[in-house]
């Protein structure tokens, strides 16, 4: 049981809120240490975390948190000009949902108000991984065969914002590579550190176990895939594209755009199916967080029933309703486009 789920991704200093975001990263604003000890959320509920996920269980791991309206977010959110543009040639979904889940006898969801991109409504910095709620010491696996690139703390090595930022972490590199390129997988925040720099790993072997080392601000374990640079973590991807949803449920990724074509960034689309499990997520906030290569999304929506559900996209009074078939283990992809700007 889990009281609140308090992310670890920086907060960052307002003063920094008026610089513009250029796509260049080397202006991105730098990130100031969260407060740890006075979040400016308070917790007035529980959140039951599930055991063992079930898809009626999906996204509904929603924290009863009150959150402080801040008219102001921490990031401004991107314009859709400063986002890449998407593709149109949508090339072999099928080749992701490679790896299995990190969590062993513990939660696997991610917190559903701060997924890939996201900025749990503005407060956080847009977000590079998922994090996954759980006890400390809970069990983590690896998602993957592959060899240690790095475990230890980020007080020397940056792998973040700042350092001292992930806490104590392991870095795997995957044996499976995704179009001749090397992919990573990042655990952060973690307690205790079970491997070693250059051991060999099987896919599920127990590699750590979850902790709040860093600035996290609970016990969680924050998962990150990166491509080609395990240091830059503007190299990330969606890690729900990449870990297999579970039994009887597939992922829907889609890009939401505007009458030019353009990604529109930070808003909220909803996904409603059968078992009216309340699911929704938001489009990536800017361009820290970055498209898949191939698939081209601003959103993805995982572990959904495999059954047909209806994506809705409001924007401006406009509401966009699509219906979609959701299969088993596999990646639908949608597209909306809204008329207004
Ligand atoms: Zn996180």
């Amino acid at each position: 049981m889990i009281s609140a789920i308090l992310c670890s991704c920086t907060q960052l200093d307002s003063t920094i809120v008026t610089k513009s975001v250029s796509s260049n990263q080397k202006t991105l604003p730098p990130p100031i240490a969260p407060q740890r000890t006075t979040p400016t959320k308070t917790s007035t509920a529980t959140a039951t975390i599930p055991q063992e996920p079930t898809p009626s269980q999906t996204n509904t791991i929603t924290p009863s948190l009150t959150i402080t309206p801040s008219n102001t977010p921490i990031v401004p959110k991107a314009l859709p000009e400063q986002l890449p543009l998407p593709h149109t040639n949508i090339a072999s979904p099928e080749t992701h949902l490679f790896f299995n889940r990190p969590i062993l006898d513990g939660n696997n969801y991610p917190v559903s108000h701060y997924r890939y991109g996201m900025t749990w409504d503005g407060l956080l910095a847009p977000h590079l991984g998922v994090d996954m709620a759980n006890n400390q010491g809970t069990n983590v696996v690896a998602i993957g065969n592959g060899s240690i690139f790095y475990s230890g703390n980020d007080h020397i090595q940056k792998f973040g914002y700042r350092n001292d930022f992930y806490g104590n972490i392991i870095i795997l590199k995957l044996d499976q590579q995704w179009n001749g390129r090397t992919l990573y997988a990042l655990y952060a925040h973690l307690d205790n550190l079970l491997v070693e720099k250059d051991q060999q790993i099987l896919t599920g072997q127990i590699i750590g176990t979850v902790g709040k080392s860093g600035a996290a601000l609970a016990p969680h374990l924050h998962l990150e895939i990166r491509i080609d640079d395990p240091f830059d973590y503007m190299k990330t991807r969606n890690p729900e594209l990449w870990y297999s949803p579970i039994s009887g449920t597939g992922l829907v990724a889609g890009q939401i755009i505007d009458k030019n074509g353009m990604f529109i960034p930070g808003h909220k689309i909803n996904i409603l199916c059968a078992d009216k499990g309340i699911r929704w997520v938001e489009t990536y906030w800017n361009e820290w967080t970055k498209p898949d290569d191939l698939i081209s999304e601003n959103f993805v929506f995982s572990d959904i029933p495999a059954t047909q559900c209806t994506i809705e996209s409001t924007l401006e009074g406009q509401t966009i309703s699509k219906r979609i078939d959701i299969n088993s283990k596999e990646i639908t992809f949608i597209i909306i486009q809204h008329e207004s700007p």
